[in-house]
């Protein structure tokens, strides 16, 4: 052993560096010269040989493990999963639409028709602020009854459908 480590080739420093080779050359992406001190290396290190063969099976053994990439098949598959749980779930997302819709509708009723209201009772300044204090129990009594109207507008629509749904 003492003898061996006199040669050049197989020189502590040498055989160090070669030995952080190995791996990348399992892996195939030593450059032509780190490729060259390689070989030159394992030619007269058997461990370095040895090792490098390990590192060449267990590179081989990862690349046998199968990779999580999709197959086209798996792609069309989903895809066509997902459509039928689309159409299973379109009939009762188009009455949660419905629904969204009349509360939108109502939101948007109350935020244009509540200053509108309030400047046909009272005036511009109501729009400036003053009003709004004595104003505001008015308001959510206002609110409320357009949330209300628009929430038995959509169980009405609701009720609706369901009975369509049934007949047909
Ligand atoms: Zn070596």
């Amino acid at each position: 052993m003492t003898n061996g480590r006199t040669t050049n080739a197989r020189s502590t420093n040498e055989h160090d560096a070669v030995r952080e080779l190995l791996p990348l050359a399992a892996a195939g992406v030593l450059d032509a010269a780190e490729e060259a001190r390689l070989t030159a290396h394992i030619r007269l290190c058997p461990d370095c040989d040895a090792n490098l063969g390990a590192w060449q099976q267990l590179g081989a053994g990862l690349r046998r493990i199968p990779t999580p990439r999709a197959s086209s098949a798996l792609i069309e598959r989903t895809i066509a999963l997902t459509q039928s749980r689309l159409t299973q779930e379109s009939d009762r997302r188009s009455e949660r639409r419905i629904v969204t819709l009349v509360l939108i509708f109502s939101w948007a009723f109350v935020a244009i028709s509540w200053p509108l209201a309030q400047l046909l009772a009272h005036g511009w300044e109501s729009l400036l602020g003053f009003g709004f204090e004595q104003g505001w129990e008015n308001f959510v009594v206002f609110t409320a009854i357009c949330w209300m109207s628009g929430g038995a507008a959509a169980v009405l629509l609701a009720m609706r459908r369901s009975r369509e749904r049934k007949l047909a």
